[in-house]
C-alpha cells in the first residue's frame, strides 16, 4: 500500500493523470485507447509447418482431432493457409491420418499444401545430392495430391529454414527449384513457438492445468513480440509494411490455441492472405542473399544485405525452455 499523500501533491497528481489522458486520447483519435501505429492495418500469411503432426503421441486419433481443430481456427477466421507436409515422417498413421490423407484433406479445405522435404533432412549436415533425393522423393509423393486438386503452385520451406551453409549447397537447392517450378515457401515472422509447443505438450501430459496457462499466455505474448519486431524490420527496410508470412507447426499447442493466437493478431491490425498473394509484393522478388547455417527470417536476410544489423530478435523466456526440456528437439 502506498502512504497519502499531502492534499497539494494529490491534487498535482490528479491534474497530471487527467493531463496524460487527455493527450493519449489526442493522439489515438476519437473513441480511441490505442495509440494509431498499434492498429495501423497489416497482412500476414499463416503457414503451418511438419504436417501432419509433430510432437506427441501419433495416433491417428490425435492426428485427426489437430487437424479438425487446426482447421476449424482457420476457418473461424475465413483464412487460406499453406500446410508443408513431410511425406516420410514417422509420425502418421494408416488411411485418413497419413500425410498424403492429411494433405488431401487440407486442400479440400481451401488451402495449400507445400514439400518440406521426406524425411526433415537438415541441408546443414547432409551433402547437397542426398538432400535432394529427399526434396525430390516428396515431390513424387505429393505431386498426385496437388494434381488431382489442381493446385499449380509448388511450394518448398527448408526444414529449420537452412537454406544453404555454404555456396556449393545453396546453389545447388535453389537450381533444383527452378527445374522443378518450385518456389521458396519464404518466412519472415520466424519465432520460438515451436519451443513453447515442447513445454505445452509436457505440460498437458502431466495435466498441469496451470503450467498450460501459463506457456500459452507466455505463448501469445511471444507471437506479438515477434510481429511488433518484425513489422518494425520490414518498416526500418522498406519505409512501409510488406506482407508478412507466420511460420507455425501442427502442434497441440496450436491445435488447442491456434483460434486465440489469430485472435490476438486480428486485434493488432492483421488481416490474413494466403502466402502466394503475400509474395507478389515487390520485397519477394529480391534473392535471399544468405550463405550460412543459420534459419533466418527472410527480413534478417534482406537487412544482412543492406548492412543493416538487426537487434536481437524476441527468444523464449528461459521458464518455457525448462518446462519443455527433453523433448524440444521433436518439435521443430
Ligand atoms: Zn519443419
Amino acid at each position: 500500500m502506498s502512504p497519502a499523500l499531502p492534499p497539494r501533491t494529490a491534487g498535482i497528481a490528479v491534474l497530471l493523470v487527467i493531463l496524460a489522458a487527455g493527450f493519449a486520447r489526442a493522439r489515438a483519435g476519437p473513441g480511441s485507447v490505442l495509440p494509431p501505429q498499434s492498429r495501423a492495418a497489416w497482412r500476414v500469411a499463416i503457414t503451418i509447418d511438419d504436417l501432419p503432426m509433430t510432437g506427441g503421441s501419433c495416433t491417428a486419433e490425435a492426428i485427426d482431432s489437430l487437424h479438425d481443430a487446426l482447421l476449424a481456427a482457420l476457418a473461424r477466421h475465413a483464412i487460406v493457409a499453406t500446410g508443408f507436409v513431410i511425406p516420410g515422417t514417422s509420425c502418421q498413421g494408416p488411411g485418413p491420418a497419413s500425410a498424403s490423407a492429411v494433405a488431401t484433406r487440407w486442400i479440400r479445405a481451401g488451402h495449400e499444401i507445400g514439400n518440406h522435404a521426406f524425411t526433415h533432412p537438415d541441408l546443414n549436415t547432409v551433402p547437397a545430392a542426398g538432400y535432394l533425393a529427399d526434396v525430390a522423393r516428396a515431390d513424387r509423393a505429393l505431386a498426385p495430391v496437388l494434381e488431382a486438386a489442381g493446385q499449380e503452385e509448388r511450394w518448398f520451406r527448408p526444414p529449420q529454414l537452412h537454406a544453404g551453409p555454404d555456396p556449393g549447397r545453396k546453389a545447388a537447392l535453389e537450381r533444383w527449384m527452378v527445374e522443378h517450378g518450385y518456389r521458396m515457401g519464404v518466412v519472415t515472422i520466424d519465432n520460438q513457438e515451436w519451443v513453447f509447443a515442447a513445454a505445452y505438450q509436457r505440460a498437458r501430459t502431466r495435466s498441469d492445468s496451470s503450467a498450460m496457462t501459463r506457456v500459452v499466455d507466455g505463448y501469445i505474448d511471444h507471437l506479438l513480440e515477434c510481429a511488433r519486431y518484425y513489422r518494425a524490420l520490414s518498416r526500418q527496410l522498406f519505409q512501409r509494411e510488406i506482407p508478412q508470412v507466420l511460420l507455425l507447426h501442427a502442434n497441440r499447442l496450436n491445435a488447442d490455441h491456434l483460434e486465440r493466437a489469430l485472435a490476438a493478431l486480428r486485434l493488432t491490425g492483421a488481416s490474413f492472405i494466403p502466402l502466394r498473394a503475400a509474395v507478389t509484393d515487390s520485397a519477394y522478388a529480391l534473392p535471399d542473399p544468405y550463405v550460412g547455417p543459420r534459419g533466418l527470417s527472410w527480413l534478417q536476410r534482406w537487412a544482412l544485405d543492406r548492412g543493416v544489423t538487426p537487434g536481437p530478435e524476441p527468444r523464449e523466456p528461459a521458464w518455457v525452455r525448462r518446462i519443455g526440456a527433453d523433448s524440444e528437439s521433436v518439435f521443430r
